[in-house]
């Protein structure tokens, strides 16, 4: 029988005043009833409106049919033919603006919990025994990926079921990308990334990690010497901004990207970890992305009081409504409609305080986005022995100032089309490098639509 109620079934999660002490996975997971019973709040709509809103256009109503028969190997077998990361994206998605954004549920009520769904099947199909993967045949061609993030991960995974001989290539010594080691252990397992890896591998794709694409090897060297036909670049976008304040250069200053790989990928927060870490006692994050909710629920657990500072209104925050709603749970105090304008320095060179100029938001201008202002003489300042700037990031110039032809935007972003065709014959690109720091999901489908792009290419020429 349909399940008529207005909410989503709740999911598990570890106590807050627990969670904000320890690195474990703070949602625990629907349990096989729960699921079932979430499943059957699907209307299975004809026309599909979740799937339109997902970008790699899982085909929704039709795995979550499968869930409410209790068909969980089903419905695994209807999102692996769409998806390759299924137990990631059922973690990080923005499910609320894609799929769970165009759920007819959710106009008179909760949408379908898609999301969490896709979690379980994902999460119950990586707890079956191993069953052997069938290699698909060689075509005889052979295809690089530069970056194993989640756009070179869809991409490399594409072209390795259509039978291309493939390598990633990975300046990192763990592959993986943001979801190894930006997105922190508590929101997102690294073994499931790393599971989710090794399935690649076993179709026959290769792994280099440690290999800087433009220090190690060029494009170039790989297509003229190597013999590498066509390039994927999912290079990300890794360079960190910064405000450009006095004292930004003051000991106990981070980037969020290099305070995060400290923890998730050096594990900085394990008493036998090489990497030192310092959140100090009180900690300053500056931005209100989910970046910046990761830096700051990273530093709460390593024991500091922890202070988001954001220039605008909680309106405006673009992090996940999730992501700021378990912070405020975990005890992180959000400043709202403060600018940092300067750290100020101990006598011997550490962060002390961080001189934070008051704002209030103007009309909205002509992109419909309310402008901050400063408000004139009006500054607090707030204690602090650490301060981590997680205002956005940009694309590492490395790859194109050693590729030849490879044109780019002005801030640093790749120019390529729609299917991730760039300026240099054979070279296709797509995620974060394209389009500067969005999403996994868009990384995946950007990843994809290259691949088939890539097969064109390869097969024609
Ligand atoms: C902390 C954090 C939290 C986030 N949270 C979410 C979330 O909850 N949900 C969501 O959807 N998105 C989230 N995002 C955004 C999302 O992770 C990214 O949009 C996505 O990972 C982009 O994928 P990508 O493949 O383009 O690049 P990346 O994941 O950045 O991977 C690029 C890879 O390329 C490698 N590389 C770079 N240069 C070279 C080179 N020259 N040679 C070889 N390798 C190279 C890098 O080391 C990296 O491994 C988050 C991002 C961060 C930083």
């Amino acid at each position: 029988m349909a399940n008529m109620s207005l909410k989503k079934n709740e999911m598990p999660v570890q106590e807050p005043d627990v969670r904000n002490k320890n690195f474990k996975e703070v949602a625990l997971g629907y349990t096989e009833e729960q699921a079932i019973d979430e499943a059957k709040r699907c209307l299975n709509c004809k026309n599909k409106p979740c799937t339109t809103g997902c970008p790699v256009q899982i085909d929704i109503p039709a795995f979550i049919a499968k869930v409410a028969e209790g068909d969980f190997a089903g419905a695994y077998e209807v999102i692996a033919r769409s998806s390759s990361l299924p137990a990631v994206c059922g973690r990080v998605c923005p499910q609320e603006n894609q799929c769970e954004g165009k759920c007819v549920r959710g106009i008179k009520g909760e949408p379908v919990a898609i999301g969490r769904l896709e979690r379980f099947v994902a999460d119950w199909h990586n707890a079956q025994p191993e069953t052997a993967v069938n290699k698909p045949a060689s075509n005889g061609h052979k295809a690089a990926v530069i970056g194993s993030g989640p756009s070179g991960l869809a991409c490399a995974s594409d072209l390795a079921k259509k039978g291309y001989d493939v390598t990633v290539f990975e300046a990192l010594h763990v592959a993986g990308g943001v979801l190894s080691y930006g997105i922190p252990e508590f929101r997102l397992p690294k073994s499931i990334v790393q599971k989710e890896i090794e399935g690649l591998k076993a179709l026959g794709v290769k792994v280099e990690t440690n290999t800087v694409v433009g220090k190690t090897i060029s494009v170039d060297e790989l297509m003229k010497e190597e013999g590498f036909e066509s390039v994927f670049i999912g290079s990300g976008a890794g360079l960190p901004r910064f405000m450009n304040i006095p004292g930004e250069n003051l000991n106990g200053v981070y980037s969020a990207n290099e305070f995060l790989t400290r923890i998730n990928l050096m594990k900085a927060y394990k008493p036998d970890s090489s990497t030192p870490i310092k959140a100090g006692t009180k900690a300053v994050i500056v931005g209100g992305g989910n970046v910046a909710m990761d830096a700051a629920r990273c530093a709460k657990r390593l024991g500091a009081d922890v202070y988001i500072v954001y220039r605008r209104t909680e309106t405006e925050l673009p992090a996940r409504a999730e992501e700021v709603e378990h912070a405020k749970e975990e005890g992180i105090i959000f400043k709202f409609l403060t600018n940092p304008v300067e750290i100020k320095s101990t006598e011997d060179g550490w962060v002390k305080s961080v001189v934070c100029q008051q704002m209030e938001l103007s009309e909205p201008d002509a992109s419909g986005r309310a402008k901050p202002v400063p408000i004139e003489g009006a500054f607090i300042e707030i204690d602090a022995d650490c301060v981590i700037m997680s205002i956005g990031t940009s694309p590492n110039p490395l790859i194109k100032s050693t590729t030849s032809g490879l044109d780019t935007q002005k801030w640093g972003g790749i120019v390529a089309d729609e299917a991730g065709k760039t300026s240099k014959e054979g070279v296709y690109a797509g995620g974060d490098a394209v389009t500067g720091a969005a999403t996994v999901i868009l990384a995946m489908g950007a990843g994809k639509k290259a691949a088939a792009a890539m097969d064109e290419y390869m097969q024609n020429k």
